[in-house]
């Protein structure tokens, strides 16, 4: 005897059943009779040749049974054997409830209706699909305005953002007008305009560990437009414990990377990357830049992989990691495994709930310790307006700018000495560890890990400037551009 847990899309092969109890001295056994009281759960389990099929996994307790004896492993009463399918609530096991097209739809859609592999069906499949947004921003913004025009049913958009001047060089979805509005209003009204059809959920917040598997859970599948490792975590971990297929997208400068993470079995993002890097080493695009037209390029692929899977139509970008550089016009794929030591979907996971991600990522809480510039100046710190006091009285210090040379140029604070943070370690020798010594630069992110460096070889007088030359561009000197 052992007690079989069944998961939310096999319940309706078990007359709603979450659990049975069947006998049995192994686990084929103990399948063999379950699937015997219910015979049409059979052939959601097994092959023709009676083999469980290869996107069912079967445990014993905690272990894959292919870790195990597999069919022959021995099943004791006290035992739970898991059935987990690999995808969850997918559409393999349960199409999407057929959603019927109006006069108006079928001549909106016509160019979809008449291509053989969308036709009707197809479009159906598209209104009555559940998409959610992680980000209106550079990748959001062409995949909302896509996938409302194509007739995906149902967006959620997350995203507390406004819409800021620096914005618009890239995220077509907000216009010069929408400058200060909610990035949520903003993306809403486009697509509402696009097609006043699709129904637009607005989630207003932060993905956090706490609110993100309530939010996930009622959407097929997540687009991932984010910009900073603790939301990509999040939303990898909760993607792989929903079972919720994951579009992933991501950018920098001139290069692209996209693929689909978590689909019936495939890698997700921590079987590419475990652990993220230590924080400073990948610069974001505030801090490095990117071309304009890159999420363009990112986020429609991203779009196109989201139709097909719903759709149900092509080969996914499932185990492939298409890796785009926009530069030499070139695109290559690297082939993605399955870590099966993954700590999330791996057979052993060890995270079984969200984490601490900003804790995991090694980077302050948003807002906690971000370059607000109107917050108080802490231990370790400078304003801006005291800078320039500390520059006019003549006072004898040195004044660092950690920033890039070709940021240098765009505006800089006269009298800086200019050491770009990724050659800094190399000039510490340089500095007088006894001199007072204040450090900028854009927004004051860098600037503290440079302080950082300093303290750490024992310089007792280090400032980091709070807010940055950004600071200084609007307290000090408004003639200064700010970039
Ligand atoms: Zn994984």
């Amino acid at each position: 005897m052992a007690k079989v847990l069944i998961p939310t899309p096999l319940r309706q092969f078990t007359g709603k059943q979450d659990s049975v109890t069947v006998a049995g001295a192994t686990v084929g056994e103990v399948l063999n009779a379950l699937t015997a009281q219910f015979p049409d759960l059979r052939k959601q389990i097994f092959n023709d040749e009676g083999k469980v099929r290869s996107f069912v996994n079967v445990y014993l307790n905690d272990e894959d049974i292919r870790y195990l004896s597999k069919d022959s492993t021995a099943a004791k009463d006290a035992d739970t054997i898991s059935l987990v399918p690999s995808i969850a609530g997918g559409s393999t096991v349960t199409a999407p409830p057929a959603a019927t097209l109006s006069n108006d739809e079928i001549l909106r859609y016509s160019r979809h209706l008449i291509i053989p592999e969308v036709g009707i069906e197809g479009q159906q499949k598209l209104k009555a699909a559940k998409v959610l947004l992680v980000g209106t921003g550079g990748l959001g913004a062409p995949l909302a305005l896509y996938l409302a025009a194509a007739g995906v049913g149902k967006i959620g958009l997350v995203d507390f953002d406004t819409v800021d001047f620096t914005n618009l060089q890239r995220q077509v979805i907000h216009f010069t007008a929408d400058v200060g509005r909610k990035k949520l209003d903003s993306a809403a009204e486009k697509m509402k305009a696009i097609n006043p059809n699709v129904e637009i959920v607005r989630h207003e917040v932060a993905l956090t560990s706490e609110n993100a598997l309530d939010i996930l859970k009622d959407y097929d599948l997540v687009v991932d437009g984010t910009d900073n490792f603790p939301t990509r975590y999040l939303v990898n971990d909760a993607c792989v414990l929903l079972g919720k297929p994951n579009v992933y997208g991501s950018i920098f400068r001139f290069e692209g990377q996209a693929t689909v993470f978590a689909y019936e079995g495939g890698p997700c993002y921590r079987c590419l990357y475990p652990e993220p890097p230590p924080p400073g080493l990948v610069p974001s695009c505030a801090e490095g830049g990117v071309l304009g037209i890159l999420p363009g390029t990112i986020g429609l692929i991203q779009a196109t992989e989201t139709v097909k899977l719903i759709l149900g139509i092509g080969e996914p970008l499932v185990g492939r990691l298409l890796l785009y550089d926009a530069l030499g016009m070139r695109f290559r794929e690297l082939k993605l495994r399955k870590n099966p030591e993954c700590p999330v979907c791996g057979a052993h996971p060890t995270v079984t709930k969200l984490i601490d991600y900003h804790q995991f990522c090694g980077v302050p809480q948003p807002g906690s310790a971000a370059p607000d510039r109107e917050t108080k100046v802490n231990e370790g710190e400078i304003d801006v307006v005291e800078l320039k006091e500390k520059i006019d009285r003549g006072d004898d210090f040195v004044l660092i700018d950690v920033r890039e040379p070709h940021e240098y140029r765009i505006c800089n604070i006269p009298g800086a000495q200019l050491i770009p943070l990724g050659e800094f370690p190399k000039h510490v020798a340089e500095l007088d560890a006894a001199a007072d010594i204040v450090i900028h630069c854009r927004s004051g992110v860098r600037s503290a890990k440079a302080c950082a460096v300093l303290r750490q070889a024992g310089f007792q007088h280090v400032r980091n400037v709070v807010g940055g030359i950004l600071a200084w561009s609007d307290k000090v000197d408004p003639r200064v551009p700010k970039y």
